[in-house]
């Protein structure tokens, strides 16, 4: 299985006529999230073809306006065509408050249930499950509060060897129990490992977004081995200072967390506007992880385990 990520939005506070402010689509299996919601996002989600009617999980890393000020746009766009779905935001609780009055003068009403899920900045918490997904959201350090996500396939039992089943004559009740990693006793009483039955899962991809934060090395425990990790990097090492100052990363420190954490992969993006290239972000994020990539609007990254 792959996820499939498209960015529709890399620039910071101020979009730039390149960039749009914070906003992804991941596509998990066919499970549409949007992730983040700036400026503009509605556009881009029409730009690359991404059917609106798939979307009802929103997340929202926090309050900054480059990461929502898209929302009520977005929300009066999927009344206006029709849709029908409850819509499910994962948000800071003072979300509800801010875009109710606006909800409450929409002219039709609303044609569908919002359900809000308040976010906890205190610790990682599990806050959507399917059969086949995971969401799990994780504090950040910002200037308010903030959270990642981290976007996990759910490890799949693991896989009888088939020859075994007929030579061991293993009752079918019991290959349930196999695959999730139990031992079998032969009709003579004879103990066969687990791991002499079975080979093990296919690894579960998984996909890591590290909205605005200042280094903050207690991130590592929660994304450790992750496919993916996009994580911002607003300024270069020659701004170190400011970035400490605003609660932001540099290309460096994104690029330690992604070794810390060993990612396979590492996006970094929410560029200061003040530059003109990405050049000295990717230099320094590499001299530090090689396997970086720079963010940018519209393009899709596949990602694998
Ligand atoms: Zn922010």
């Amino acid at each position: 299985m792959a996820f499939e990520l498209t960015i529709l939005g890399s620039s910071s506070a101020l979009p730039t006529s390149e960039r749009y402010p914070t906003a992804q689509v991941l596509n998990a299996s066919g499970r549409f999230f949007l992730i983040d919601c700036g400026e503009g996002t509605q556009i881009q989600i029409r730009r690359q073809k991404i059917a609106f009617g798939k979307i009802r999980h929103i997340f929202i890393s926090h309050l900054h306006g480059d990461h929502y000020y898209g929302l009520i746009g977005l929300i009066s766009t999927f009344n206006l065509l029709g849709i029908k779905n409850d819509l499910h935001i994962y948000s800071p609780s003072q979300l509800k408050g801010i875009l109710q009055p606006q909800l409450n003068l929409l002219k039709a009403g609303l044609q569908f249930n919002i359900i809000f899920h308040p976010l906890n900045f205190k610790k990682p918490e599990l806050i959507f499950e399917d059969k086949v997904i995971e969401v799990i959201s994780f504090p950040l350090k910002h200037s308010i509060n903030c959270c990642g996500f981290l976007f996990r396939e759910k490890i799949k039992e693991r896989n009888i060897k088939k020859e075994y089943i007929q030579e061991f004559n293993i009752p079918i009740a019991q290959i349930r129990a196999i695959k999730q990693g139990a031992d079998f006793e032969t009709e003579n009483g004879k103990i066969i490992p687990n791991e002499q039955l079975t080979t093990p899962p296919p690894p579960p991809v998984s996909y890591a977004f590290c909205s605005d934060t200042a280094f903050h090395p207690p991130v590592v425990e929660t994304i450790k081995e992750v496919s993916t990790l996009y994580h911002e990097a607003t300024f270069t090492e020659e701004m170190k200072e400011w970035a400490v100052k605003t609660y932001h990363s540099t290309a460096l420190d994104a690029a330690k967390i992604a070794k810390m954490a060993n990612a396979g992969k590492l996006i970094i993006g929410h560029f200061s506007s003040r530059y003109k290239t990405t050049d000295q972000f990717l230099k320094e994020a590499q001299s530090e992880f090689k396997n970086t990539e720079t963010a940018v609007d519209g393009k899709k990254y596949s990602i694998k385990a």
